[in-house]
């Protein structure tokens, strides 16, 4: 087993230190996982600040993987994406070496998405246009990353449970294709069975939208701010993906996918 999305307390939403988080993740039998704190420039919720001390950061993974080296501990991000902050994060990150980017829709037309603000203008149609439409025009400028985290935030975080209607399945398709023929993946993040839908992010429906058309890189995260959370909720997805005809999850080592075969 493999979590390609944990935070520690590098991220201000986590006390979770990155030693028990991988003493927790071998306990677990997981072989790999990936710490991926927070970059989030310009939040759009003014209580959060997402900044990371990127040298220390990486030195604090390579402390973590000299004492756990029962366990590949790669060293990741999540990026925060919005269209105005996407030149300053690459200024910010370009000068160093990570094995894995996550790039997350947090908030959109300076609304944030997590506190609900986001919502309350918007119908579950309009929530899902607007969405796509700002992150398919910054995939268009913006690579350097691996997966796009929790692809479907609006069922994530919308204060009403809520399942991808398909509204905009011409929109949504666009932007798989894109993401596929840039060579980037989409990771199946488990937080939304702790929050919304109470099922994987984004749905299994879009999964299979996305092999169907070629995707081949798909990560597994579960978003874990806490040492209870690792690993969770993997083994139905493990199944669903294999009835789907998907057959392998994609690790990363210096940005270079590798595919693993599922167990
Ligand atoms: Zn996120
Ligand atoms: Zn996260």
């Amino acid at each position: 087993m493999i979590d390609y999305h944990i935070h520690s307390n590098f991220s201000s939403d986590s006390t979770m230190d990155m030693d028990s988080a991988c003493k927790r993740a071998i306990a677990l039998g997981l072989t790999e996982i990936a710490f991926t704190d927070h970059i989030d420039i310009d939040y759009p919720d003014p209580i959060y600040t997402f900044q990371l001390n990127i040298p220390e950061y990486l030195e604090a993974i390579e402390r973590a993987q000299h004492l756990n080296r029962d366990i590949k501990i790669r060293k990741g991000i999540e990026v925060g994406i919005q269209p105005h902050v996407l030149d300053d994060t690459l200024d910010l990150i370009k000068d160093y070496t990570f094995d894995f980017v996550i790039a997350s829709v947090h908030g959109v037309n300076g609304e944030d998405l997590f506190n609900g603000e986001y919502f309350r203008s918007r119908t579950t149609d309009r929530a899902y246009e607007d969405f796509f439409r700002e992150l398919l025009a910054m995939v268009e400028k913006f690579s350097v990353f691996n997966v796009i985290g929790h692809l479907d935030s609006v069922a994530l975080y919308n204060p009403q449970p809520l399942v991808y209607n398909h509204c905009c399945d011409e929109l949504l398709d666009r932007l798989l294709m894109l993401l596929i023929s840039r060579g980037k993946g989409l990771e199946i993040n488990t937080s939304g069975y702790r929050r919304q839908p109470k099922g994987p992010i984004p749905s299994l429906d879009i999964i299979k939208r996305y092999h169907r058309l070629g995707g081949e890189i798909i990560t597994m995260g579960s978003d874990a701010h806490r040492l209870q959370h690792i690993g969770f909720k993997f083994e139905p997805i493990f199944e669903k993906l294999k009835e789907m005809g998907i057959k392998y999850i994609t690790t990363f080592e210096e940005m270079k996918p590798k595919q693993v075969p599922i167990p």
